[in-house]
């Protein structure tokens, strides 16, 4: 090869490079989005003009904080609703059971809690299904929705669930950041109320790290959202307000 042989080489290789890196940007920008997925109905917030919002907790049911958090809402009056994860489900099954009894609505997070990325069609269906059988296990009979953990999917799993005409939910509202320092009770309320407006879906991990704060800034973001005329509701009343 001549000098102009491989610099026409370099030219190509390096062209070869920077569609690729575009591609694996693209893919993973997609892999995360809220509002968008490659098949199936993703929802992460309601067009509508009623003052309405969905208080939803991810991940467990866990002993103790699930006691505790139905205390909580059962004290303010609040139905919501409650992505389980299969594995925690099935360590813990009475905990679900108690949800499901309170009136509030359960969701699918996964069997394993993974990055569903790049898992074939066949362990998506596993994940999936190995949670919805347990999920009606408690006794449960509404309409299952489906969040995925981490909010991560990229193209087996919208395919499953359009397959399965299962609507993928996330949300508008995730004031708990899980980088840097841990937020306090009052930095936790005072995004949501900032934020907020009608028909938001609201992201809280009450079973884990967030514990004692969810617990302690739910009772202001209800208090104050009552004032301004918000209804709670679950997820399924959410979907049934939009326009
Ligand atoms: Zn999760």
């Amino acid at each position: 090869m001549n000098t102009s042989g491989y610099g026409r080489a370099a030219k190509w290789l390096g062209l070869a490079l920077i569609l690729s890196s575009a591609l694996a940007v693209a893919l993973y920008l997609i892999s995360k989005s809220v509002t968008w997925q490659a098949f199936g109905e993703i929802v992460h917030r309601v067009d509508t003009r009623e003052k309405v919002v969905a208080l939803t907790f991810d991940d467990g049911p866990k002993p103790g904080a699930t006691e505790e958090l139905l205390r909580l809402l059962d004290a303010q009056g609040v139905k919501a609703s409650f992505f389980l994860v299969g594995k925690s489900l099935e360590r813990n099954p009475q905990q679900a059971k108690m949800i499901v009894e309170a009136g509030h609505q359960l969701g699918n997070h996964s069997y394993s809690h993974s990055r569903m990325v790049f898992f074939d069609y066949r362990r998506v269906a596993e994940e999936l299904e190995k949670t919805e059988a347990l999920i009606r296990q408690t006794g449960y009979r509404g309409e299952i929705l489906f969040r995925p953990p981490y909010g991560k999917k990229l193209f087996n799993l919208p395919r499953y669930l359009a397959d399965n005409r299962i609507t993928t939910v996330t949300w508008d509202i995730a004031p708990e950041t899980f980088d840097g320092p841990m937020p306090r009770p009052e930095e936790i309320s005072s995004a949501i109320l900032e934020q907020v407006r009608p028909g938001s879906i609201i992201l809280l991990h009450p079973m884990d790290g967030y514990r004692e704060t969810v617990q302690q800034a739910l009772p202001v973001v209800i208090g104050n959202l009552r004032q301004r005329g918000f209804r709670f509701v679950t997820l399924s009343e959410l979907l049934a307000e939009a326009q």
